[in-house]
């Protein structure tokens, strides 16, 4: 089957061929995030689904030159640096360190490029965007010194959110400070001076000032992977404006069509509700972390429901994922302790097939879980001979570079828990059940979870501890 998407641009499933796959790399841009607060686990929900989508088209045999923006000036990052009485660049910093970290923390692929906003060189390349956009009179300087997108001579404006321009102008919402603009939808390419900007500016043809948050995505995107680019990505709340603001920026100084495919990831609910500090619902990578679950545990319950269904996360959906991991565990512990150098057999493409049809990870989880079922039944019954065993072993393998989910070798179980294991073993090889649920419950105070399998006592971490 051949690999396809839904495009928002198009609102349909379209088979995925790149502009140039045999000279140059997949082109991939994906909205990073605005360092202004620690991002929340409904950000890295699209972090992991664009992780999931280059390392399938990896997978696939295609070379990926994935870049990721920093937005670190526009209203909330200078807002924040100046309430918190700090550079700006002071301020983000910290911001862009946790995001790192929390990424890592969930094994995303690092992009090529991680370009910011302020870097000179990308402030230079929108200046000359934006003077090539006010040259062909499709921008202009308003009366308050900012510059605008003259919304009204780019007649494509609205085709990927399929809006229509003239519902903007029926809203009728007019604030004071728009009256200096042509048109209520034209957006701020470049944002005059004021006061509250502090000494977050730059100098430019149209006097000191800063970008809009628009054209940082247009001119980095440009700056690093050329006039046109095969899969843009970012969250359902990017496609209006920003994405549509791109386009008009882009396409307006190229002439070129910008993108050929657009990807957007559906929200995150936790508790079927939007996520919101109001609702003490909001949760950061390190929140749930200090619930005492892994970031593997997180990358797997972000990663398993399909990118354009909403993901309803809960506590009970991580102790879920949780115990998939552990059969997954345990499942590769036995094959392993079968498997010898048999030959390497390609076992089926099932998995690899279902994420071509649009990344459906959920028909792809569908059957590792199902393979998993199948084989440990095998190995019940001493129906698995080495060869196999070392196939499927190398499938896992090849399909755990766009999974990423195998336990660290590095998971320590303190001394303390294995002793009182070993004791509670032994109290079961006695038959002292007493003793052996004593031992379990010591265990379990602890934070730690011991299974019964074949193999003997496996330990895991148990859910909500610390
Ligand atoms: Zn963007």
């Amino acid at each position: 089957m051949a690999l396809r998407f839904f495009n928002t641009y198009s609102r349909e499933i379209e088979e995925f061929q790149p502009r140039d796959p045999t000279a140059r790399p997949t082109r991939m841009y994906t909205c990073g995030p605005t360092v202004y607060s620690r991002a929340h686990i409904g950000n890295f929900r699209a972090y992991i689904f664009e992780d999931l989508l280059q390392r399938h088209l990896e997978l696939r045999g295609y070379k990926v030159h994935r870049v990721m923006n920093i937005t670190d000036v526009e209203d909330k990052t200078i807002r924040g640096a100046r309430e918190a009485g700090v550079p700006l660049q002071k301020f983000t910093e910290q911001f862009k360190d946790a995001f790192f970290e929390d990424a890592q923390m969930l094994r995303i692929k690092r992009a090529d490029e991680y370009p910011a906003a302020t870097d000179q060189r990308y402030i230079d390349r929108m200046i000359e965007m934006i003077s090539v956009l006010i040259s062909k009179g499709l921008a202009y300087q308003a009366d308050d010194k900012s510059v605008y997108f003259r919304l009204n001579k780019f007649p494509d404006y609205g085709k990927l959110a399929h809006f229509d321009l003239t519902q903007l102008q029926s809203t009728g919402r007019v604030k004071h400070d728009e009256y200096d603009k042509e048109h209520i939808g034209d957006f701020a390419l470049w944002k005059a001076w004021d006061e509250a900007d502090g000494d977050v500016k730059w100098d430019s043809p149209w006097g000191l000032g800063r970008p809009g948050w628009h054209i940082e995505c247009s001119a980095m995107s440009m700056a690093l992977l050329g006039d046109q680019i095969d899969i843009h990505c970012g969250g359902v709340d990017n496609i209006f404006p920003h994405h549509e603001a791109e386009i008009a920026q882009s396409e307006g100084v190229t002439g070129k069509k910008f993108v050929r495919y657009w990807l957007h990831c559906a929200h995150l609910l936790v508790d079927g509700q939007k996520m919101a500090k109001s609702l003490g619902n909001f949760y950061t990578v390190p929140d749930v972390l200090a619930k005492g679950y892994t970031g593997r545990e997180l990358r797997y319950a972000l990663l398993r429901v399909h990118y354009r269904v909403p993901l309803n996360f809960t506590w009970e959906g991580m102790n879920e994922a949780r115990e998939s991991l552990a059969r997954i565990d345990e499942w590769l512990a036995r094959l392993r302790q079968i498997a010898k150098n048999g030959n390497v057999q390609r076992l089926t493409t099932a998995f690899e097939d279902a994420l071509d049809d649009d990344l459906n990870i959920s028909a792809a989880l569908g059957f590792l879980f199902e393979s998993i079922r199948e084989t440990n039944r095998a190995m019940d019954q001493n129906k698995m001979d080495a060869a196999s065993a070392s196939d499927w072993l190398d499938w896992w393998k090849r399909i755990n570079t766009v999974l990423d989910l195998e336990a660290a070798a590095d998971v320590v179980i303190p001394h303390e828990v294995a002793q009182l294991a070993e004791e509670r073993e032994n109290a079961r090889r006695e038959k002292n059940w007493k003793r052996s649920d004593e031992l379990r419950d010591r265990i379990s105070g602890l934070g730690w979870e011991v299974r019964d399998t074949k193999d003997g006592p496996k330990l895991t971490r148990s859910a909500g501890s610390g």
